[in-house]
């Protein structure tokens, strides 16, 4: 499991420990911490290698799970070139492994492939509307390309890929410091500070609770082979950005008032996933609503010391 120590990565850990899997966990740390994985460190079937996927590995294994990556914007821009590289050659790295070990891989792919989509909601076979030039390029194009080298390894060298396009997710041990809009949300209304939204707050998101996600993922890695994606996973839930800060407020009784600041450049004005393939394949749809899946998630940020966390870069 490569960013395994993530967000999403660490739930992943746990449901492949629970199951019995040897599991070994590559991360870096940028946008993370030890305290994801803290509670597994000791598991006989569990082990962690501080790595940076930019650099080759020689592991033997089945399957891989590639999620390293910084995912918010605030942190994959602090460097772009570094978020490009991560992506680009994590994707070559994991790919060679896979083709040696004749291991499965699965990609970590993101509904930021479509950027500001014109088509709305967006189905898979939508090719996307991203500014190659842009702020957000780094991320974008660098997982757009990974991507290509995930069909052209399968076209080339018969390797068994899989790739899920994930749309925006949430729940606990997303960092209090990710610049990202449930977490900044969250941590500013258990403090009663103001509530930023970037322009508007018209622009529209799709939120999935990340037990659906971690569902979902394991179901496409564990599917036939006959189905390989890109298939969308995500809540087809759709929110603007200023209903979200409005339901972070009621749910967790903040004093917090939502102040509007500059919108940032090229944001997505609107993302819902059109799931179909993921339903007929996988039998797999979200089952947590928002309002409960922010319960939880406001839970787990009161059942933190944040001032314990470190910021991985300023911008958040
Ligand atoms: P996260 O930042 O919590 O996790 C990413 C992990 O990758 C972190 O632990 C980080 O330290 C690690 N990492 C970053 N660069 C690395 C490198 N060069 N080498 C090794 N490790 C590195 O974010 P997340 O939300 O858990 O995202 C996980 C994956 O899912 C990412 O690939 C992201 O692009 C993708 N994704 C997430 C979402 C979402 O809403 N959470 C949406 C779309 C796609
Ligand atoms: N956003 C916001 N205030 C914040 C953080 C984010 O209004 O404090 C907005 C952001 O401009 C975007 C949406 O919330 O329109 C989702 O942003 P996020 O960074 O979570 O993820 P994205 O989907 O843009 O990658």
């Amino acid at each position: 499991m490569t960013g395994g120590a993530g967000f999403v990565g660490s739930h992943i850990c746990d449901r492949l420990v629970a199951q019995g899997h040897d599991v070994i966990c590559l991360d870096n740390l940028f946008t993370s911490q030890k305290s994801n994985i803290e509670h597994l460190l000791g598991k006989k079937n569990f082990e962690f290698i501080r790595h940076d996927v930019v650099h080759p590995i020689w592991l033997e294994v089945d399957e891989i799970y590639n999620a390293a990556c910084p995912a918010a914007p605030g942190h994959y821009q602090y460097n772009p070139i570094k978020t490009m590289k991560t992506s680009v050659m994590g994707a070559i790295n994991v790919l060679g492994m896979a083709k040696r070990c004749r291991a499965k891989v699965l990609q970590f792919s993101t509904s930021e492939v479509y950027g500001d989509p014109e088509v709305h909601p967006q189905p898979e076979s939508y090719k996307g509307s991203v500014n190659p030039i842009g702020p957000r390029a780094c991320y974008d194009e660098g997982k757009r390309a990974a991507e290509t080298l995930f069909f052209d390894y399968h076209r080339s060298n018969k390797v068994n890929i899989r790739i899920v396009r994930i749309f925006n997710t949430y729940g606990p041990r997303m960092h209090p410091y990710d610049g990202r809009v449930v977490s900044n949300f969250i941590r500013q209304a258990l403090r009663n500070e103001d509530i930023t939204i970037y322009g508007s707050g018209s622009q529209t998101r799709s939120f999935c609770y990340v037990d659906d996600l971690v569902e979902g993922i394991i179901r496409m890695m564990n599917g036939p082979d006959t189905f390989i994606g890109p298939v969308n996973l995500g809540n087809p839930g759709e929110f603007t950005i200023k209903q979200l800060a409005e339901l972070v407020v009621e749910i967790s009784g903040s004093r917090s008032r939502l102040v509007y600041r500059p919108p940032v450049a090229d944001d997505p004005m609107q993302r819902q996933p059109v799931i179909d393939l993921a339903r007929k394949h996988l039998s797999w749809e979200p089952t947590v609503p928002l309002r409960e899946g922010l319960k939880r998630t406001i839970d787990y940020f009161r059942s933190i010391d944040m001032e314990s966390f470190r910021a991985p870069t300023p911008n958040y």
